[in-house]
Formats: structure tokens, C-alpha cells, sequence
């Protein structure tokens, strides 16, 4: 998407710091850290959030999940605990209208998330 930022990062319009790219996705860590670990898990298509998607983005989802929890586990944050959320619409916080998953770990994370 032509306006899309994170689709600029992903084109490397916009500078990132990177942490893992491949041709599906692209993890970067957030310009606004909320946790000591707050990365941003980009799949590299463009999709608003969760109620665009279609049964083709079923795996991307799913990836973005399990490499989420692979990058977790190297950063030594398994036994610990980390949280991956994704917020659909303004109302829950989306901000940015690019689906993607916020990797968080290093503090105590509260439930309900508020
Ligand atoms: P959300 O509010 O769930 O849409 O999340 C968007 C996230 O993107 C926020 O946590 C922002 O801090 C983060 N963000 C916005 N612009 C950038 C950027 N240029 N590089 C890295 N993270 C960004």
C-alpha cells in the first residue's frame, strides 16, 4: 500500500531496526518500547487487521505466532513469559492499519491488558 507505514518499512523506505526478515515477514523492534522486549512482527502483505483477512492469510498468521515464540525463547524470555497481542481498530488500540503482533517480555505483564 502506497501509504501504508509499515509496508514503507518493510520496502526499506522507512529505516527499522530489524531483527529477523524473511519473504513472509519481517520483525522489527517497536520506536516505542512499552516492555525491555517490544518487537513488532510485520507479515510483509498488506491486510488492515483480523477481520480482512482471508483464508489465504490463515498461515501468515500462524507463522508470524510461531516465529514470535521462537524469537521469544532466543531472547531467554521462555520460561519467563511473553505476550504477543494484535489490536484490530482504533477502539483497541491500533494505531497502524497493517496487520501485526506486538512481541512483549522483561516485565511483569498485567491481565487484563486494559
Ligand atoms: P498499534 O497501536 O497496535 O497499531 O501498534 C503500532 C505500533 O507501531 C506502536 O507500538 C508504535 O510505537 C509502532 N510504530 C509506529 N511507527 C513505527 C516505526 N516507524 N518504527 C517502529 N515502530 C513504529
Amino acid at each position: 500500500m502506497e501509504n501504508c507505514i509499515f509496508c514503507k518499512i518493510i520496502r526499506g523506505e522507512i529505516p527499522s531496526r530489524k531483527v529477523f526478515e524473511d519473504d513472509r515477514l519481517l520483525v522489527i523492534e517497536d520506536v516505542s518500547p512499552q516492555a525491555p522486549l517490544h518487537l513488532l512482527l510485520l507479515p510483509k502483505k498488506h491486510v488492515v487487521n483480523c477481520l480482512d483477512m482471508t483464508p489465504g492469510e490463515d498461515a501468515l498468521a500462524g507463522y508470524a505466532l510461531r516465529t514470535g515464540g521462537a524469537i521469544a525463547r532466543e531472547k531467554g524470555y521462555a520460561d519467563t513469559g511473553f505476550r504477543i497481542v494484535q489490536n484490530n481498530g482504533a477502539g483497541a488500540g491500533q494505531s497502524v492499519f497493517h496487520i501485526h503482533f506486538h512481541l512483549l517480555a522483561g516485565r511483569p505483564l498485567a491481565w487484563p491488558p486494559g
